[in-house]
């Protein structure tokens, strides 16, 4: 095993790194300020625009697809790059269009999706000229376990009706979020794994209805086009909008879900860096009692702690890339679950001693700390929570071995 970055992933990563420092850091406070103006406008700031131009014409763009429609990059590859866009959680991935859950979608389309969806919506997105979103968990059923999925999509001669409700649709805020992928079942009767269907809404529709955002710990995730409560009261789509076809829309998600749950580590990888940085600024800066933050003894302990995680769990994240480009995203999956549980819970704590090295400072708007703890604390819920992860990956851990 061999997880140091090759040339290509090296000259990538350090492009991207210049980046950040030259454009999407800077930008953080013009994005503010853009929010701010436009307090209940949804739509893509310009700043964000001009990241995106500005990324697209350096060929930092789509860095996460592999495959000859993507960047081609390996997993093993982008993973170094997905770090450095993890110190801009809010920033960096949508300027390199690689952020979630358009990156999840495109990855369905291109993976399942036919030649004439391919072209109506993988190409806009792929040039970010639209955005979309993912609809699978519901409201009034345990969403963790997918087979609960209560939304019906019945075929009614040459079209299917959608009828269902959603939330935590990220994205779906944002008028330019044009799709919806939308989860379904279509045959309640067959095999519980065989029930669900994936089918594509045009966010136009007849019966499409935002109900409201939702907010994360008080941020409405702007940024990212918030996150949505989405009504689908009769919505009648094309029976070509089906992906792949009926039954195997569970197999999709968790076709999905495997890129995406490692894209999210590799970020909060750089999340974690970016706090550990800011504890170290604060620390050598404030004093206390006749000397730095930083010669406290408990500080110094927290910040060997993150270190030591961090450095760790990167080699996990490099490992599971790398199994997945050899051995498959199946054959990655235990680790694809370790780290899911493990660095999104790291991160969380070197945050938490970031913010408190900051004192009030730490919990107030000043420093990015307090919603990259939000962005972290949700991911142990979102794609499915850690419990969920632990209990599968406890299972394997204990299945019986032969005696020793
Ligand atoms: C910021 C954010 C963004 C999101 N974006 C999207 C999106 O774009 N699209 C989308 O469809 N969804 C999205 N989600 C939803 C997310 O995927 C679900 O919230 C998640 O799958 C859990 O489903 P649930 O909320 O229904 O929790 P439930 O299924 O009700 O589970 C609640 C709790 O029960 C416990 N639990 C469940 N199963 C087990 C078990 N086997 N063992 C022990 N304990 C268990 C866990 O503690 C779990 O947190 C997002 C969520 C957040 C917070």
């Amino acid at each position: 095993m061999d997880f140091a970055p090759d040339s290509t992933a090296h000259e990538i990563t350090e492009r991207a790194r210049t980046f950040l420092t030259e454009h999407v850091l800077p930008a953080e406070p013009i994005l503010d300020q853009q929010l701010a103006a436009a307090p209940e406008d949804w739509a893509v700031k310009p700043i964000v625009r001009d990241l995106q131009q500005k990324a697209r014409d350096e060929s930092l763009w789509n860095l996460f697809l592999p495959g000859e429609n993507g960047a081609g990059l390996t997993n093993l590859q982008y993973a170094p790059v997905a770090e450095v866009t993890g110190w801009s959680q809010r920033l960096a991935p949508v300027a390199f269009n690689c952020a979630a859950p358009d990156t999840g979608n495109m990855e369905v389309l291109n993976d399942f999706g036919t030649p004439a969806q391919k072209e109506q919506w993988l190409e806009p997105l792929m040039s970010a000229e639209i955005r979309s979103s993912f609809c699978m968990t519901e409201p009034d059923t345990a969403s963790s376990d997918a087979t609960n999925i209560g939304t019906r999509i019945r075929r009614d001669g040459d079209h299917y009706i959608v009828s269902g409700r959603k939330w935590w649709s990220t994205g779906a805020m944002n008028p330019d979020a044009a799709i919806f992928i939308v989860m379904g079942k279509t045959d309640p009767d067959a095999d519980r794994h065989r029930q669900q269907s994936m089918i594509l809404v045009p966010r136009d529709s007849p019966g499409v209805r935002t109900v409201r955002p939702l907010s994360v710990f008080g941020y409405d995730d702007r940024d990212h086009g918030g996150h949505a409560e989405i009504a689908f009261d009769d919505v009648r789509v094309p029976a070509a909008n089906l992906i792949a076809g009926e039954g195997d829309g569970f197999a999709i998600a968790q076709a999905r879900l495997g890129p995406g749950r490692i894209h999210h580590c590799m970020r909060a990888l750089g999340t974690g860096e970016r706090a550990l940085a800011l504890m170290s600024t604060r620390a050598n800066e404030r004093h206390a009692f006749g000397r730095s933050l930083a010669e406290q003894g408990v500080v110094r302990e927290w910040a060997a702690e993150g270190r030591f995680q961090l450095e760790a769990l990167r080699l996990l994240v490099l490992k599971t890339a790398w199994l997945m480009d050899t051995a498959g995203n199946r054959q990655a999956m235990t680790e694809i679950q370790a780290i899911k549980i493990a660095v999104p819970r790291a991160v969380q704590t070197i945050i938490d001693r970031a913010i408190q090295v900051h004192g009030a400072a730490g919990v107030s708007s000043d420093t990015p700390l307090a919603e990259l703890y939000a962005g972290v604390r949700s991911l142990r819920i979102a794609d499915g929570p850690d419990e969920v992860h632990l209990s599968s990956l406890g299972r394997a851990e204990l299945r019986p071995r032969p005696s020793l």
